[in-house]
Parts: C-alpha cells; sequence; structure tokens
C-alpha cells in the first residue's frame, strides 16, 4: 500500500520510518503542503497523511478522490483545515485525537515562565557578558488568577501545572467535563484572570474569541497565551492591547496567518507578514512556530497512531479516530 505524506520533515520522518518498521507500507514523503495544486503527488495512494498546516478545502478533497485517495489521516488533533462536508461520502477523515496533552501544556507554561521572567532577554544578555538587571522584572505566579478557555485533554493539563505553581485556576468550557476545574463564565474570565490561556478548538464559535471587546474586559496587564489555534485570536486587535499597554504580555505558539509562514525558514527574505513582524518586535511579544506538539513522546505516539489508523481502514477494522461533520 502506497502513503502520501504532505509537509513533513526530517524531525518527523525519523519516527514514522521507525513505526513503518512494523507495516513495510510504501511511504513517499513531500515537504510540500497538501492542497488543490499538490493533490495530484498521491497519485497511486491509497492514503495522503497531511498536518496542521495543510489546506484540505473541497478542491483538494475531490483531487485526491479522482486520484483514488481513499483516507486523509491528519497527524493531528485537530481538523479545522479539513471540509469535512467535502469529503462526506468519498474520502474518510481519520486524525490523532490524544498523543500528548503533557507535550503542548508544559509549552505553554514555558513560554509564560520565558515571557514573564524575561528568560529570553537574560540568555542574550549573559551571552553578550552584560549582567545587567534592568527590564527584567517579572511576576510571581504563586498567588495569581489563570483563565483556561478550554479543558479538554491539554487544558486539563495546563490547569494542573497551574495549580502546581499556587495559581488560583479558573476554567471556561462549554461542556464542564473536569472534575477538578472551577467554571466560571467566559467574563469572569476576562476581567478577573492575570493569565489567560487558550486550549478550545478553532470553531466559529471561538474564531477571534480574544478581540477587542474581550480585550477591553480584561485587566491592566494581562498576559495571553496561545497554543491551541492562531484565529482564536483577532491578532491586530491583540497588537493595539499590547500598544496601550492594556496586554503586560502575549506567548504565541500559533498565528492566525502562519500557513504559509511556520516550520519555514525566511530569515533571508524581506517580505514579510507586517503584523507578525510587528508582534515580533514587540518586548512583550514571544513566539514559537508552532512547536508545541515537538517532543519525542508525542512524536511517537502521532507516528503510532496514524499508521495504525491507516491500518485499521486498510484492514477494514472499524476506523476509531475516524473524524464526523459534528454540525454540518
Ligand atoms: P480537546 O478536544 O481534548 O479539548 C478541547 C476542549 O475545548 C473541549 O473540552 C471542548 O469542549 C472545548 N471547547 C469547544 N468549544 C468551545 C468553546 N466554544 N468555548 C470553550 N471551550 C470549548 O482538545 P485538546 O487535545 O485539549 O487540544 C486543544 C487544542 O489545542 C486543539 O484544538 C488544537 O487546536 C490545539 N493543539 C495545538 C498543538 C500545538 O502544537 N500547539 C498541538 C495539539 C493541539
Amino acid at each position: 500500500m502506497k502513503i502520501s505524506f504532505y509537509d513533513t520533515k526530517p524531525y518527523d520522518r525519523i519516527f514514522f520510518d521507525k513505526e513503518n518498521e512494523k507495516y513495510g507500507y510504501e511511504i513517499r514523503y513531500f515537504e510540500t503542503k497538501l492542497s488543490k495544486k499538490t493533490a495530484v503527488l498521491s497519485k497511486g495512494c491509497t492514503a495522503a497523511v497531511a498536518f496542521v498546516n495543510d489546506d484540505i478545502d473541497k478542491e483538494a478533497i475531490d483531487a485526491l478522490n479522482e486520484l483514488g485517495v481513499e483516507l486523509i489521516a491528519m497527524r493531528c488533533a485537530g481538523y479545522n483545515n479539513v471540509d469535512l462536508k467535502a469529503a462526506e461520502g468519498k474520502i474518510k477523515v481519520a486524525r490523532v485525537p490524544v498523543y500528548s496533552p503533557y507535550a503542548v501544556a508544559e509549552h505553554a507554561m514555558a513560554m509564560l515562565l520565558t515571557l514573564n521572567r524575561r528568560i529570553h532577554k537574560a540568555f542574550l544578555r549573559t551571552r553578550d557578558y552584560n549582567f545587567s538587571l534592568n527590564g527584567l522584572t517579572g511576576f510571581d505566579l504563586h498567588g495569581k488568577n489563570a483563565g483556561v478557555i478550554g479543558t479538554g485533554n491539554i487544558g486539563s493539563a495546563f490547569i494542573d501545572i497551574c495549580k502546581g505553581f499556587g495559581m488560583n485556576v479558573f476554567a471556561y468550557d462549554i461542556f464542564e467535563s473536569n472534575p477538578k476545574a472551577q467554571y466560571v463564565s467566559l467574563d469572569r474570565i476576562f476581567s478577573e484572570c492575570d493569565v489567560i490561556s487558550l486550549h478550545c478548538p478553532l470553531t466559529k464559535d471561538t474564531y477571534h474569541i480574544i478581540n477587542d471587546l474581550s480585550i477591553a474586559k480584561m485587566k491592566s496587564g494581562v498576559f495571553i497565551v496561545n497554543t491551541s489555534r492562531g484565529s482564536l485570536i483577532d491578532s491586530s486587535a491583540l497588537l493595539r492591547g499590547i500598544t496601550n499597554e492594556k496586554i503586560g504580555g502575549a506567548c504565541l505558539d500559533v498565528y492566525e496567518e502562519e500557513t504559509e509562514i511556520f516550520h519555514e525558514d525566511f530569515s533571508d527574505t524581506t517580505n514579510k507578514d507586517r503584523l507578525l513582524v510587528q508582534l515580533i518586535s514587540m518586548p512583550n511579544v514571544i513566539v514559537t512556530s508552532h512547536q508545541g506538539f515537538l517532543t519525542k513522546e508525542a512524536l511517537q505516539k502521532i507516528a503510532a497512531v496514524t499508521l495504525k489508523n491507516i491500518s485499521d481502514y486498510s484492514n477494514k477494522r472499524t476506523l476509531e479516530n475516524e473524524v464526523f461533520i459534528k454540525n454540518p
């Protein structure tokens, strides 16, 4: 069986190659992302493996379908970039619902600690033999209010981490499924929290959940952490909140226009996303390139579950990680 793999890098190929020793599939790795233009690379393949920033719209799905591809195996949890309606009845879609919530939750806390305690600046200073502490003052997390929006696997892991730091944790979710969480209204998250961390999926309800109106309700100096999906935040509103000093810090592992940018090296180019350039230039913003998932444990599990999904499909077993349309 032949499988096309889009948007792959050396760091994920090694985990898939190791896992594929069990299956012996013929894997065709491509650096390019899956889109209507690159679907043709899947000719002869039964399954196409795709990732967070692939553009799997109706045209891409129709092209894959015409080429005989039967399964789109997402090697990630989110599937907001797949037109499920277009796929229905043509191509099955599977995903890796849980791989390591700790990887992403720990990255969220790592970003928060880095920005709050200015570790990124201290690192650069001491390398330059500059031992000044000016401008490096942070605040204790202990006793501060953390607001967690979305209390699924990652949000719940982040809640546990925040509690370990002695924070008062408030949560908001449309399904109040974590018995250890203290659920409050979204407005209370906005108005009472010193740190707000986003862990809900991108849906029509959560698109730009952080916007001018919600920022206006927030405490002055609030830190916002987004390791979920870029479009949860209206980036222009975020920049306004930072420049008028309402927002004390922003930790961004995702960005709404990241698709063509993240995971690639553009250090030599001058034609850059102006909003991202402005955000990055702020002293109280740190950006990582959608790397929350990037631990050995997560990559190993992603490889194992993706290939198991493909094996389940090809062996006509129940495809337990199939994705269905929830809101037709
Ligand atoms: P999950 O499905 O376990 O949890 C998501 C939670 O969000 C659920 O409890 C759900 O009820 C809640 N939710 C849905 N709609 C909501 C709304 N309108 N308001 C508030 N809460 C809502 O997912 P997860 O594994 O915890 O992942 C969370 C998100 O993290 C994913 O959707 C994905 O976007 C992102 N993610 C990022 C990385 C990374 O590398 N940065 C890796 C994996 C996942």
